[in-house]
C-alpha cells in the first residue's frame, strides 16, 4: 500500500494558485475551476494570500487499491479522497469511478462542491473522492472488493463529522452501502451518517435518487420565470442520460417542457415532434442504452449541443461546452446539470452570445441538499415523508435560485458570477470569523 496526504501546511504560492485566469487556454476541471476562483476572487478584492487558500485543497490522500479479480489475478487502482475546504463544517461530496479519473480532475469536482454547499447553504465543505477503473468491465464482486480497499484506505479521512460521501459518476445506492458497511465493521457499529445516496432499506432518505433531477428542473423554472416564460412553452435537449439526465428528462415531460433530444455515452435520439420519456426510459432499462429508440432519428453528442432548442442541459460530463462547441449553441438557456460541463473560455463565449447559464454549483445542488436531509435524519434517527423532503428541496432550490439571480441584477454579473461570489465569499467569511490558527 502506499498512501500520501499532503500537509495544508504546504499550499502553493499565490502566484501559482491564480495563474489560471479566464484567459487560459487550460480547458481542464482544474483549469477551469481555478479560473471561475480566480474570477470571483477578482470580484471580491481578496488578497493573494486570501486567494491561495481558496485555490489549495486542505487536505489529499493518494490510495493503491489492489484487486483480486474473480479469476484470480490481480490488478492495481489508484484512489484519491480530497477535501478541498472544511471551513463551514465537514467535507461533502461524491466518489466517482471512471476511467478519466486523476488527481487534478478530483481536486476541481471537491473545490466545485465548497462553493455549491455554500450556495445551498449547506453546513459543509467540499470533498471528492475518485478511483481510476472503468466500472463497466468489472463484475459486481469486484466493484464490491475495490470499494471496500478503497473505503479501508481512507479510512482515517473519512467520517460522519469528517467528510461524507455520496454517489458520482460510476457509483450509485449500492457502493454506498458497501462503503458504509466498510466504515462501520471497522468502528465497530453501525454509522449510517457516513454516506448519503443509500439505498432505502439501510438508512437511504426518500427522494435522494432523483433529487438532482429535481433541483435541475427546480432551477430551469426559476430561470424561465425571470423571462416570464414556464415550462409548457419551451423545447428541451438533455445530454446524459444517467442518474441526473434521465429523471431530469422526464420531469421536464411531466412539466409540460417538450424533449426533443437525449443521448448517453453511445449516442443521442432526436423527435423534433417530442420524444416519449416513458418509453424511452422502458428502452434504456431494456437495452442499456438510448441507442436504437424507435420513432426517433439518431444524433450525436456533439450535435445535440447544436440543436435548435430553447433549453440546454449538460447532464454528462465535464469541459463539454468549449469555445468551439459553445459557439454552436442556439439554445437560449444552459441548465448544468453536470459539474463543469463549460470550459472558461465556453463560458466568455456563451456569455457574449447572450445564452443565459444556471451555474453547476446552483443547477445541480439538489442531489447534495437532500444528502444533507438524508445525513441529518441519520443523525436523528428520525425520518421524513417524501413530501417533506420535495417540498424542503424545492424552497431550498428556489430561495438559492433567488439569492444568485437578485446578485447578478443588483452587481451587473452573470448567474455564474454571481453564485461564485456568493459561494466563495460564504466560505472566506467563515474562514476568516473563525480565525487563523496559530
Ligand atoms: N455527486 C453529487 C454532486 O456532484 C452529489 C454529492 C453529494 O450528495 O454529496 O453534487
Amino acid at each position: 500500500m502506499t498512501a500520501t496526504e499532503s500537509s495544508p501546511t504546504s499550499p502553493p504560492p499565490a502566484a501559482d494558485a491564480g495563474s489560471a485566469t479566464a484567459a487560459s487556454p487550460d480547458r481542464t476541471p482544474l483549469g477551469t475551476a481555478r479560473a471561475q476562483l480566480a474570477t470571483a476572487v477578482g470580484l471580491l478584492g481578496y488578497d493573494d494570500g486570501l486567494h491561495a487558500m481558496l485555490a489549495t485543497p486542505r487536505r489529499e490522500i493518494t490510495v493503491a487499491v489492489p484487486l483480486r479479480r474473480d479469476d484470480g489475478s490481480t490488478e492495481l487502482f489508484t484512489g484519491y479522497r480530497v477535501q478541498h475546504n472544511i471551513s463551514r463544517g465537514p467535507g461533502k461530496g461524491g466518489l466517482r469511478y471512471a476511467p478519466s479519473v486523476d488527481p487534478d480532475e478530483v481536486r476541481a469536482l471537491a473545490m466545485w462542491m465548497t462553493w455549491k454547499c455554500a450556495v445551498v447553504e449547506l453546513p459543509y465543505g467540499g470533498a471528492k473522492g475518485g478511483v481510476t477503473i472503468d466500472p463497466r468491465r468489472y463484475s459486481r464482486t469486484e466493484l464490491e472488493r475495490v470499494t471496500r480497499r478503497y473505503t479501508s484506505e481512507i479510512m482515517p479521512m473519512i467520517g460522519p463529522e469528517r467528510d461524507i460521501m455520496a454517489p458520482d459518476i460510476g457509483t450509485d445506492q449500492q457502493t454506498m452501502a458497501w462503503v458504509m458497511d466498510t466504515y462501520s465493521v471497522n468502528r465497530g457499529y453501525t454509522i449510517p451518517a457516513v454516506t448519503t445516496g443509500k439505498p432505502l432499506e439501510m438508512g437511504g432518505s426518500l427522494g435522494r435518487a432523483t433529487a438532482t433531477s429535481r433541483g435541475v428542473v427546480h432551477s430551469t423554472r426559476a430561470a424561465l420565470a425571470d423571462a416570464g416564460l414556464g415550462l409548457g412553452e419551451v423545447s428541451v435537449a438533455v445530454q446524459g442520460f444517467g442518474k441526473v439526465g434521465s429523471h431530469a428528462a422526464r420531469f421536464y415531460a411531466e412539466g409540460g417542457a417538450k424533449v426533443v433530444a437525449v443521448s448517453d455515452q453511445d449516442g443521442g435520439v432526436h423527435d423534433p415532434g417530442g420524444l416519449n420519456v416513458p418509453a424511452l426510459m422502458a428502452h434504456v432499462a431494456e437495452t442499456g442504452s438510448v441507442v436504437g429508440f424507435p420513432d426517433a432519428d439518431p444524433i450525436d453528442n456533439r450535435s445535440l449541443l447544436g440543436l435548435d432548442v430553447d433549453v440546454l442541459v449538460p447532464a454528462a460530463v465535464e469541459g463539454v461546452l468549449d469555445e468551439r462547441t459553445a459557439l454552436g449553441v442556439k439554445a437560449r438557456w444552459v441548465i448544468e446539470g453536470a459539474n463543469g460541463p463549460t470550459t472558461a473560455d465556453g463560458d466568455r463565449v456563451l456569455a457574449e452570445r447572450g445564452v443565459v447559464v444556471v451555474p453547476d454549483i446552483l443547477a445541480n445542488a439538489g442531489g447534495v441538499v437532500v444528502s444533507y436531509f438524508e445525513w441529518v435524519q441519520a443523525n436523528q434517527a428520525y425520518w421524513w415523508t417524501e413530501h417533506e423532503i420535495e417540498e424542503r428541496l424545492e424552497q431550498r432550490m428556489l430561495s438559492a435560485y433567488a439569492a444568485v439571480s437578485q446578485a447578478a441584477r443588483a452587481d451587473g454579473l452573470s448567474l455564474r458570477e454571481a453564485a461564485l461570489v456568493i459561494g466563495v465569499r460564504r466560505v472566506a467569511e467563515a474562514h476568516q470569523i473563525r480565525g487563523l490558527y496559530p
